[in-house]
């Protein structure tokens, strides 16, 4: 091995080493990515099918991948990981085969068809991996734990970082300073903003506590996430809409139910005073008593409820019958007393309609 090659060896063990601290597991496309020889934005445009193959965005040459595949082979063999096949997405959400080599090199193919499994995955976790290759593997930008030097420009930052070749890379270096952070919280938004963001980025930290990666928001572009505010606001707004028109048809059928009682006094009891049946109408219709006026039996019990909140209320108003229970009299006994009255006016307002209106008893003018 020349010199040029043992610090490949090196290297690919380290970006294995980061891929496989990171998430479980390693990929050739992780391996390009890590030795920087593969931009993310370039490979998120190959998984978008904007370019016909991989191997035309890698920035060396075919012989020196080969060489990167076969030491990520030996490494990953050497250190006891499992290699399981990778379900890639045949074809781009536009349609177009997702290829890995220019030339349908069978080598290459089969090499990027391969992932590497940490052996300390339980077989939960190793499933749960497996599940998620159905997907184009996310790009994942850092939250990193302290300042790190950027490896491109050489300043020392703050912010997030990518891990490239020849190490970390700030998100200016790494042409992604132009994407926002939307922290993680808000399913609906985090889905439309990935969807409308060309590209985009996992951002994760490391949890000493948990000794993992954790999962901190996403990086999308400005644009994608207005639009995408925009139309979860908008949601809710209809859903505040929705909300409004349910409460005032609710409201609209309460008062459709008092008004409908009323009219139904009024036709059972024509001579009843308008005002007089909209105030039964109200007390019964505040009481719940269930009235559907649908069913024929139905309508004669509600006729029956109505007479009695009829009787009722012309028990209240216009006898002596409150006085009775306030002096004392058992409530039978006061009832016997007020029943003639209670029926008189019943029947006066029962029969009015076919008099003239004003021969109806009322209290008032009971006391001409
Ligand atoms: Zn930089």
């Amino acid at each position: 091995m020349t010199e040029n090659d043992e610090r490949l060896k090196r290297r690919v063990a380290a970006a294995a080493e980061e891929a496989l601290a990171r998430q479980g597991l390693v990929t050739a496309l992780e391996l390009l990515t890590g030795l920087g020889w593969l931009h993310p934005a370039h490979v998120d445009l190959w998984r978008k099918g904007r370019v016909p193959d991989l191997e035309q965005l890698i920035q060396v040459g075919p012989d020196r991948v080969g060489l990167a595949l076969e030491l990520l082979f030996d490494w990953a063999s050497a250190a006891g990981l499992q290699p399981a096949a990778i379900a890639y997405p045949v074809r781009s959400p536009a349609r177009v085969p997702l290829r890995f080599s220019a030339r349908g090199d069978e080598v290459i193919d089969r090499a990027f068809g391969i992932q590497w499994l940490s052996p300390k995955l339980t077989a939960r976790e190793r499933e749960r991996l497996l599940e998620r290759q159905g997907r184009a593997p996310d790009l994942v930008v850092i939250q990193p734990l302290e300042d790190f030097t950027c490896a491109i420009c050489g300043t020392e930052q703050q912010g997030l970082l990518i891990m490239q070749e020849p190490g970390p890379a700030c998100m200016s270096c790494a042409d992604m300073d132009h994407l926002v952070f939307l922290p993680a919280g808000d399913a609906a938004l985090t889905r439309r903003a990935k969807a409308g963001s060309r590209l985009w980025a996992v951002v994760v930290r490391f949890s000493r506590a948990r000794r993992r990666y954790e999962r901190q928001g996403i990086l999308v572009e400005q644009q994608a996430l207005g639009r995408a505010e925009a139309s979860c606001l908008a949601d809710e707004e209809a859903r505040a809409r929705r909300r409004g028109r349910e409460q005032a048809r609710r409201a609209r059928l309460d008062l459709g139910l008092q008004q409908q009682m009323a009219a139904e006094i009024q036709r059972l009891f024509p001579g009843c005073p308008p005002e007089r049946a909209r105030q039964i109408a109200d007390h019964a219709a505040a009481r719940g008593s269930g009235w559907v006026g649908r069913s024929a039996a139905g309508r004669a019990l509600e006729e029956r409820a109505l007479e009695l909140a009829v009787a009722a209320s012309i028990r209240h108003q216009d006898t002596r019958y409150d006085e009775l229970l306030v002096s004392g009299a058992g409530r039978e006994a006061a009832r016997e007393q007020v029943r003639d009255q209670v029926a008189r006016t019943m029947q006066a307002w029962r029969s009015a309609g076919e008099q003239d209106a004003a021969a109806t008893p009322h209290p008032l003018r009971d006391e001409r």
